[in-house]
């Protein structure tokens, strides 16, 4: 190791910085957050360095660099374009032995600034020593969007706790189990949900109550409808810690990968036709597990409260005193849509949007068709493959037009997507032609009309005309089996 890593307090320290420009001003910008006294030294200011210097956040010195400045400084940073300039600060800085800085210049250096995550007072600081900075940015990045913001604040709290934690648990072992719990357990939990006195009153309670209790907790988590790109960083956090991923059958595989490689995997999947797991049998799977103490995560296809039946999991959790947390995922229809290029609503043929499902008699009963038949509205239909000559045959007779466009869209956003369009009139037809298989989404409306023109992800269409495949730009990957299909169809 050639670097010594360090956190230094810069607060009403006085430091210098050489050059005026975009650059400085990054530096200057760390340095305040710091702080720290910063003189800014350069002819001409960048605009934001300037209301600085107005404000009196900043001191400013136009003239030409004296070597006499560093006596008063603690730490100098030299960024100016000029190379001779940079060198001559950095051997000045070097012989009264303070620490120099010379921006993209490692060697010239006897400080590097370091990538930083801030979840102050935690701060995770990365550096590559000057070799690979693109390397340390990118890692970054992950950091920051595994960490919740709400690190901060538990740190802050661990801070508060720390001599009353040391008295309560004077063994190691023993402190570091409540630790432990802190940071993973119900604390960490209210905190993310923006509730600090609970945070601070379970914390409390926690530490007056012995032996620790290890409470088990559960996130009901919405997967998304299978690119695991869509995922939000929370799912992705709630992934992380997971001790046990409950998951459905339609979670895809590359969304359980990215799950924390030694947490159990248990799929309680349903799929059209049978059920392998009763929803019975999900409570209690799910309370089984909360009991033990683990963290669980209730991983959903698209979002845990559309068709999920994520509500009669709470309420249940709720009346066994089980600790929840639930994480929206993007619904099968919000993505399909944005996967197919059909805009859900539409300034010029479309107002409205219902999500509906019809996949059995007594849900196809309950609905109000005279309203699901309503013209320039969008229908996003669920779980309806098996049932699309009973859609069709309600729509048009409660006055739907057998020409209103529609788009099914098998697999969404998924590698073997397919979008079949046509109209109402020949929906179960198409369907048919094509063995379309769940999970599948229909959106029904005129929108529909427009995912031969804007389709963008995977496969063009099938029930594109022969003329529009002709006028696709050059290159586009269409396989000649499709454009036969096409023919066919
Ligand atoms: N909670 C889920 C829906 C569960 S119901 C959500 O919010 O998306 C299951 C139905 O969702 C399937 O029958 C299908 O209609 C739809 N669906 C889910 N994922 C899909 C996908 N990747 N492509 C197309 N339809 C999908």
């Amino acid at each position: 190791m050639k670097l010594y890593p360090l956190f230094a307090d810069l607060s009403r320290r006085a430091v210098l910085v050489v050059g005026g420009g975009p650059v400085a001003e990054r530096k200057i910008a760390a340095l305040l957050g710091a702080q720290a006294q910063v003189t800014v030294n350069a002819p001409t200011l960048t605009p934001q360095l300037q209301r600085w210097t107005t404000e009196g956040r900043i001191a400013h010195r136009p003239d030409a660099f004296q070597e006499s400045w560093l006596d008063r400084v603690w730490l100098v940073v030299a960024a100016t374009s000029d190379i001779e300039l940079n060198r001559l600060i950095a051997t000045f800085a070097e012989l009264r032995r303070i620490f120099v800085n010379v921006v993209d210049d490692a060697v010239l250096s006897s400080f590097h600034v370091p990538a930083v995550v801030d979840r102050s007072p935690l701060i995770i600081a990365i550096s590559s020593g000057g070799e690979a900075p693109m390397l340390a940015r990118l890692l970054r990045e992950r950091l920051e969007t595994l960490l919740d913001h709400s690190l901060g604040a538990l740190a802050t709290l661990a801070a508060r706790l720390r001599k009353r934690i040391r008295v309560r648990h004077p063994d190691m072992a023993a402190r570091r189990r409540f630790y432990e719990s802190l940071f993973a357990g119900p604390v960490a939990s209210l905190l993310r949900q923006g509730r600090p006195d609970a945070a601070r009153q379970t914390a409390e309670q926690a530490l007056a109550s012995s032996p620790v209790a290890s409470a088990g907790s559960v996130v009901l988590v919405g997967a998304g409808p299978g690119d695991p790109g869509l995922l939000t960083l929370r799912a992705l956090r709630a992934l992380n810690e997971a001790d046990v991923i409950l998951h459905d059958r339609l979670v895809s595989a590359e969304v359980l990968d990215l799950a924390r490689r030694d947490a159990e995997r248990i799929e309680v999947g349903k799929q059209a036709g049978y059920h392998h797991t009763t929803q019975d049998g999900i409570h209690a799977l799910l309370l089984r597990h909360a009991q033990a103490g683990r963290r669980v995560v209730r991983l959903k296809g698209g979002d845990p409260f559309v068709f999920g039946r994520g509500g009669e999991e709470l309420e249940f959790l709720r009346e066994q005193g089980i600790p929840y947390e639930v994480v929206p995922g993007i619904t099968a229809a919000v993505a399909c849509a944005a996967y197919a290029g059909v805009p859900l609503t539409h300034r010029d043929h479309a107002q409205s949007v219902r999500f509906v499902t019809a996949h059995c008699q007594s849900s196809r009963d309950t609905l109000d068709w005279t309203a699901l038949a309503q013209e320039r509205q969008t229908l996003a239909v669920y779980m309806g493959v098996a049932e699309l000559g009973g859609l069709r045959a309600r729509l048009i007779e409660h006055g739907r037009a057998p020409s209103t466009p529609f788009a099914l869209i098998e697999n969404g956003s998924r590698p073997d997507q397919r979008v079949i369009t046509g109209t109402l009139a020949n929906l179960a037809e198409r369907a048919a032609f094509h063995a379309v298989h769940s999970p599948a989404l229909l959106i029904l409306g005129e929108v529909a009309a427009l995912a031969t023109s804007l389709a963008w992800f995977g496969q063009p269409p099938l029930g594109a005309t022969v003329h529009a495949i002709r006028t696709l730009p050059a290159g586009h990957p269409i396989a000649s089996d499709v454009l036969a299909a096409v023919h066919r169809a």
